[in-house]
């Protein structure tokens, strides 16, 4: 056979099973509708997908059945050539009562088969529908909050939730359920939050979708941050560039270089902490208070509100999120409590650096390491050595930045160094 007998005869076929295919079209229209189940609430939206691939959509209705009685919701026709539609239906203002309903979804299509009326799906899907929303009831009390440190809220619900935690500004910090039934959240005073924007509320959101919030009895006090001078010399830079230099390529100068990772590389740092803080265990780790680094000289407090200059001239400020720490150099490092190593390895301003996960979202970071002596996914005892000190990092010395950190957001490590603090705010209410 020639070659161009053969094309022609493919061709043939393909325009033949092609309208074939066009006037059959003996499929009825294909519907789906997303969430297909379950409990749902008048404001969670129902998403109705259509499609027919053959002849297109002619019309659709969608007729809500309760109790006998039958409440249309959506009648529509589409032009032809409709070969998917999209629809968002709500359950808002419709006459259903709280219990189980059905929604019938019926969908024509062009199809000239019989005798025009086209091809009809019909699907019949049952919910239960839910207005009511969750019952929060607040379990602990004496929330006292100052700025920069941290509380523990408990609460019981009287449903199961898809999402609940406490809010505050634009901030959501999940709670985690307890072996008893109870939510707990261990809930951060952001230290560069002003006293009247931290307003901390529960939201609970049931699996139907209804929202609860509700107010908590709380203080919040204003923190006491002190204001620091941090001089950066060329000895500075000139040791500390070809470090900076692999982490911010082609950032400049070596001032450029060190602002680039002073400012750019904290932010993303404080980014991954926030993601790192989702790796956490729903239940406590750690016991009792938090060990301070042994014989360790204080160098810089949490909440410092750092100056930096260059020869006289201001070039930068930030805030010190942590404390600094010195004895000896490369002196050995001890996991402040009991937990699971989250990250082992190189954290930007960090440099080798530890993170330990203790549960509900608290976690402790171990900077400016010489040397790790853990790997990530390890369990590790209170006391334990982790590594040993340096000045790898953003860091102008041999010394450790401990980090206390809930939620992503780092707090006040004083607070944890108080086995009372530790007792009368988180552990007595767990
Ligand atoms: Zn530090």
């Amino acid at each position: 056979m020639k070659k161009s007998k053969f094309l022609f005869i493919l061709l043939f076929l393909a325009l033949a099973s092609g309208a074939f295919l066009y006037f059959r079209d003996t499929a009825p229209p294909q519907i789906s509708l997303t969430p297909d189940t379950g409990a749902i609430a008048p404001g969670r939206p129902l998403i109705l997908a259509l499609d027919d691939q053959g002849r297109g959509l002619k019309n659709i209705s969608v007729t809500l059945i309760q109790q006998g009685g039958a409440h249309p919701l959506l009648i529509k026709s589409y032009p032809p050539g409709t070969l998917s539609a999209r629809e968002n239906l709500s359950l808002d203002n419709t006459a259903l009562t709280e219990g189980p309903f059905d929604i019938v979804i019926s969908a024509t299509d062009h199809a000239i088969y019989h005798f025009g009326a086209g091809n009809t799906a019909e699907k019949t899907l049952s919910f239960t529908f839910d207005k009511t929303p969750p019952i929060v009831n607040v379990t602990s009390t004496g929330h006292n909050f100052v700025q920069g440190g941290a509380s523990l809220v408990t609460y019981t619900l009287n449903e199961p939730v898809e999402k609940t935690g406490v809010t505050f500004s634009d901030r959501f910090i999940p709670a985690y359920k307890q072996p008893s039934g109870s939510y707990a959240c261990l809930v951060p005073f952001p230290n560069d939050l002003a006293v009247n924007d931290f307003v901390p509320k529960i939201v609970a959101v049931d699996t139907a979708g209804n929202e609860r919030i509700t107010g908590i009895f709380y203080r919040a006090k204003k923190g006491d941050f002190r204001q620091r001078r941090i001089d950066i010399d060329d000895r500075f830079l000139q040791a500390k560039t070809p470090e900076f230099q692999s982490l911010v390529p082609n950032a400049g100068s070596p001032l450029d270089i060190f602002l680039a990772v002073n400012r750019e590389l904290r932010a993303k740092n404080r980014q991954e902490l926030a993601t790192l803080s989702l790796q956490t265990s729903p239940t406590p780790l750690w016991q009792g208070k938090f060990l301070r680094q042994p014989q360790s000289a204080t160098l810089a407090l949490y909440g410092d509100r750092r100056s930096y200059y260059y020869q006289g001239r201001k070039i930068d400020n930030q805030i010190h999120l942590g404390i600094d720490l010195a004895s000896v150099a490369q002196a050995p490092v001890i996991a402040s409590n009991s937990g699971k190593i989250v990250f082992a390895g190189y954290f930007g301003i960090y440099g080798q650096c530890v993170v330990i996960d203790h549960g509900l979202g608290l976690q402790t970071l171990y900077g400016h390491l010489s040397q790790i002596t853990v790997t990530q996914g390890e369990d590790v005892t209170r006391d334990q050595v982790i590594g040993h000190t340096g000045n790898t990092g953003m860091a102008g010395g041999d010394h450790l930045h401990f980090g206390v950190v809930v939620a992503g957001i780092p707090v006040n490590p004083v607070e944890w160094w108080d086995g009372t603090w530790v007792k009368n705010n988180i552990t007595s209410r767990l």
